[in-house]
């Protein structure tokens, strides 16, 4: 293994303070999965546009598509390139769904400020014994932890399960306080991938469990919550996509509405994985449907990236509040 790496040295921050202020300023922070160049510029020019602090994550299979080390250097590059740009916003790197505490160990000895250790598929105490150890090695490195209380349903790179199984809001004190974590994933009915809910066509997807965030609010008053699987699944990107050669049935997300009110609340980090794939691939798709000549990726990944661009920078703006925070 290479030699360790401080995420301090990259230019990265923990998630702490952006937590803190998204909390106490009603807004929520952007995390961005990305696992390619253009994804993650993508993402870094609309939050340097919006001025908004951002969170770059990566799920243990993206890394491994991109190879921990190229990675480590694309995304410091990221960070140089958004002060180029004028954007001194807070960046932090950050591992998504991390299964073990050998993987949780290598990106915080790789340059990761922030991990995830996913343990929600245990029995409680399992997971927080996996959470605790995951936090003990990162505190004495500064790293932010996020831990998971509840199941998800949907598949979610290697994160996969048929059911959901919504957070107990009698069990989070109990594991804040047991594993020490700065934030803490809740299930309240999204769900991962693209087809959230199952809804017919023009059917109302159902409501969040807000009655359940509420509860674990009054449990852990300030504490930051975390909202997985809360893309939008954007309908003009999914109609792209099947006008023009793809198959997506039936996929739906979380609506707009539902995720301001998640934001004005005690969530203050909203993941946001299958929108940044759904703009790429509705334009990559639409530019080689109508141009079967061209062969050049800079040609469809370029207007690729520019999409995406436009879409962080309204989700920013419009949905997360977090532009002009930074
Ligand atoms: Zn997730």
């Amino acid at each position: 293994m290479a030699t360790q790496t401080r995420y301090t040295d990259l230019g990265f921050v923990n998630a702490r303070e952006m937590f803190r202020k998204a909390i106490d300023g009603g807004y929520a922070i952007p995390a961005y999965n990305f696992n390619n160049m253009e994804q993650l510029e993508a993402i870094i020019i609309g939050c340097v546009e919006s001025r908004s602090p951002v969170i770059l994550q990566c799920s243990g299979s993206a890394i491994k598509y991109m190879n921990q080390t190229f990675l480590k250097y694309m995304a410091m590059g990221v960070v140089q390139m958004a002060k180029e740009l004028g954007g001194n916003i807070p960046i932090a790197l950050h591992l998504d769904h991390g299964d073990s505490f050998d993987l949780a160990k290598t990106c915080i000895d790789q340059g990761f400020s922030s991990v995830m250790i996913d343990g929600s598929h245990h029995p409680f105490e399992e997971n927080a014994k996996l959470t605790r150890q995951v936090v003990t090695y990162a505190r004495s490195r500064d790293v932010s932890v996020e831990g998971e209380l509840g199941v998800l349903a949907g598949i979610e790179d290697k994160v996969a399960s048929e059911v959901s199984h919504y957070t107990r809001p009698e069990e989070v004190e109990a594991f804040v306080e047991k594993t020490g974590v700065d934030s803490l994933a809740i299930s309240i009915g999204t769900s991962h991938g693209a087809y959230k809910f199952k809804v017919k066509p023009g059917e109302e997807t159902p409501p969040l469990r807000f009655d359940i965030l509420e509860e674990i609010e009054k449990r852990i008053p300030g504490f930051p919550i975390v909202l997985h699987g809360a893309s939008t699944v954007v309908p003009k990107y999914v109609e792209m996509i099947n006008r023009f050669g793809g198959k997506l049935d039936n996929a739906v997300g979380v609506s707009e509405e539902q995720l301001r009110r998640a934001a004005h609340s005690a969530v203050c980090k909203v993941n946001i994985d299958s929108d940044t794939r759904l703009a790429m691939t509705a334009t990559v798709r639409k530019i080689l449907a109508e141009k079967p000549e061209e062969f050049d990726p800079r040609k469809y990944l370029g207007p690729a990236r520019d999409e995406l661009v436009g879409m962080i920078k309204h989700k920013n703006e419009s949905v997360l509040g977090s532009a002009g925070k930074a």
